[in-house]
């Protein structure tokens, strides 16, 4: 039920693929703790070696799910582990099927205005069960955050989906996840956007051959800056292959 943890680069990451995913959040479903849900990926494996706290929220996460392809591949490489890519954008839109058959109350928090409404209409012609109990847009300040928990609490939300990117939404989560009485929180980064319709997925082809990084690349050039971090990843998965390690400090195991 609660899937095994392993660590790439010194980064934990659950094995899991879409199924056991989704056992694990109705498992979590049915706990009286909330759970975080943080998708990790080379680039936020590389962030964690300059930022030690985003390692630490996401140490303690209550499932790490495979985000990118990268991943997958190092932990195969390195650990000889079976995991499948659970990309968070496609685990959200599980979750809301799944809060839509079992009557569960959603919350959606993060993205623009116009971005945040048009996500949570077109979840409601998608799902037309799914209780979306209420919604908020990522711009508030943080004198704000306290009534927004009160609120998302009011509701008696039981998922929660925080679009604010990375690391944004993982620090939000350390900060007020033990405030909220939810069961989940997933941290979807730019998901609205894609449930939005603003930002495309890549097609079929470029997902089914694993290039969906480059075809957001090559759509959204401002990502190259972000995208450096690849090229880094894949040098060290290589060097700890060949044995001369990458240990991060603070950390016992690699
Ligand atoms: N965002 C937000 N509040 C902020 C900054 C960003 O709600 O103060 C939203 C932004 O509108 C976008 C999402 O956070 O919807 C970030 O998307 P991005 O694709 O950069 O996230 P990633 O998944 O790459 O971390």
């Amino acid at each position: 039920m609660i899937p095994t943890r392993i660590e790439i680069l010194g980064v934990p990451i659950d094995c899991v693929n879409m199924q056991s995913a989704l056992q694990t959040i109705e498992h979590y479903l049915e706990q009286n703790q909330p759970k975080s849900v943080i998708a990790v990926n080379p680039e936020k494996i590389i962030k964690c070696h300059a930022d030690k706290n985003l390692l630490k929220i996401i140490q303690q996460a209550g499932m790490i799910i495979p985000d990118g392809i990268g991943a997958v591949i190092a932990a195969r490489m390195l650990k000889s582990k079976k995991m499948q890519r659970v990309p968070g954008s496609e685990l959200m839109p599980e979750i809301c099927a799944l809060a839509e058959r079992k009557g569960k109350k959603v919350f959606l928090f993060g993205a623009k205005p116009e971005v945040n409404m048009k996500a949570v209409s077109n979840l409601k012609l998608k799902y037309p069960d799914l209780n979306i109990v209420g919604s908020q847009d990522g711009y508030l300040s943080e004198e704000e955050m306290p009534s927004l928990v009160q609120r998302i609490n009011q509701l008696e939300t039981d998922i929660l989906f925080i679009a604010l990117g990375s690391p944004a939404q993982e620090i939000w989560m350390s900060k007020y996840l033990n405030s909220l009485n939810v069961k989940i929180c997933q941290g979807v980064g730019g998901t609205f956007d894609v449930i939005a319709g603003n930002v495309k997925r890549a097609p079929a082809f470029f997902r089914a051959i694993y290039l969906e990084w480059f075809y957001r690349l090559a759509s959204q050039p401002k990502r190259l800056v972000r995208q450096t971090a690849l090229p880094k990843f894949v040098y060290l998965v290589i060097k700890q292959k060949l044995g001369f390690g990458n240990k991060l400090k603070g950390n016992s195991k690699n």
